[in-house]
């Protein structure tokens, strides 16, 4: 079968320590690749400046003036790794036959992409990388990051367990990605809803060599949510459950109150005020579970996600 025609994408936000290594280490394992004859001579490398605001854009001109295999693309600001890693897909669209998404500072091990390649040959359209073994991430970071992929998974997102955004994409599935046109694109959920046939290639975490993580905790957390909060509306689902709860127990307290009453136990004025109070508590918070699901209606259609994909058709 034929190489492919691939690009490599990758996001660099403040990564002025790495980036060097990144491209020699990348350029000699690229050139094995096509020598292999797994992808073709006019493969590339694109890295993608998400607003640095160290020498990251100087280093990616010095690479493109000394390399042709490279393209950088510069965005105006920060925009955020993910709509990082779809510019630098979007733009190169046309001229490639599939992509890869892989981080600046190579923690997801690049000698999983000869791998990701061969199964694309082997008609997967998308790829994704799978964490086997992280035992070089911290104790905290394994365990807040396994659970966020736990509860995703809990809340109906469709996350692949282990897996960011170390993926191949064939550019059939990146062309159905572009007609979800929500401005948070929360790609590990993303890819997953556009289907296609897909594989998993599983590979260690590595240490990052160079520089500091750009996704601090509370980064990390708000990532998280905005994961959560794109995919899901079980977070205001549980507001009509707590709004159902609550008002049981307010007719419960107002049985209470009205017992009380009628057998004299009580001082004036407080029946008249309690009653009111736990009533209309109670109700209200059913009353805003009500109005979230409306919300909740109104959020999934102005995403304006595609109805369905249609993968192919017979006698058209
Ligand atoms: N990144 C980006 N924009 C941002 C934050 C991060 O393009 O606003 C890039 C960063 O340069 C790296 C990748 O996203 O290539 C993942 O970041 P990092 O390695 O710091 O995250 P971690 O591996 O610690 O989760
Ligand atoms: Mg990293």
């Amino acid at each position: 079968m034929n190489p492919a025609r691939l690009l490599l994408v990758i996001p660099c936000y403040n990564e002025e320590a790495i980036l060097h290594l990144t491209y020699s280490k990348l350029s000699v394992y690229y050139n094995s690749l096509k020598q292999q004859g797994l992808i073709t001579e006019d493969s590339r490398i694109c890295f993608v400046n998400d607003g640095s605001r160290d020498k990251t854009w100087n280093i990616i001109e010095q690479l493109c003036r000394q390399d042709s295999n490279i393209i950088g693309v510069g965005l105006s600001r920060n925009f955020g790794h993910q709509s990082a890693i779809m510019a630098g897909l979007e733009k190169n669209i046309d001229n490639f036959d599939c992509f890869i998404t892989i981080d600046a500072d190579l923690q997801d091990d690049m000698n999983a992409i000869a791998a990701m390649v061969e199964k694309h040959r082997e008609g997967a359209m998308v790829v994704y990388g799978v964490r086997g073994d992280r035992s070089s991430d911290s104790w905290f970071k394994r365990v807040t990051a396994e659970s966020f992929y736990v509860l995703m998974q809990k809340m109906g997102v469709p996350v692949v367990f282990n897996h960011a955004d170390f993926r191949l994409m064939d550019r059939r599935v990146l062309q159905e990605l572009g007609n979800f046109k929500e401005i948070n694109m929360f790609l590990r959920g993303i890819v997953p809803l556009v289907g296609f046939r897909n594989d998993k290639v599983f590979y260690n975490r590595l240490e990052r060599e160079a520089g500091e993580t750009k996704y601090p905790l509370s980064k990390m957390l708000l990532f998280a949510w905005n994961g959560i909060t794109s995919f899901s509306t079980f977070p205001m689902r549980l507001v009509l459950y707590f709004g159902v709860f609550n008002f049981l127990v307010a007719m419960i307290i107002v049985a209470y109150i009205l017992f009380s009453y009628l057998v004299g136990y009580t001082v004036p004025g407080w029946t008249s005020t309690m009653l009111p109070l736990t009533f209309f508590s109670g109700s209200n918070m059913m009353a805003l579970g009500l109005i979230g699901e409306y919300i909740g209606k109104i959020y999934e259609e102005v995403k304006g996600r595609p109805r369905y994909i249609i993968e192919k058709t017979l006698n058209e």
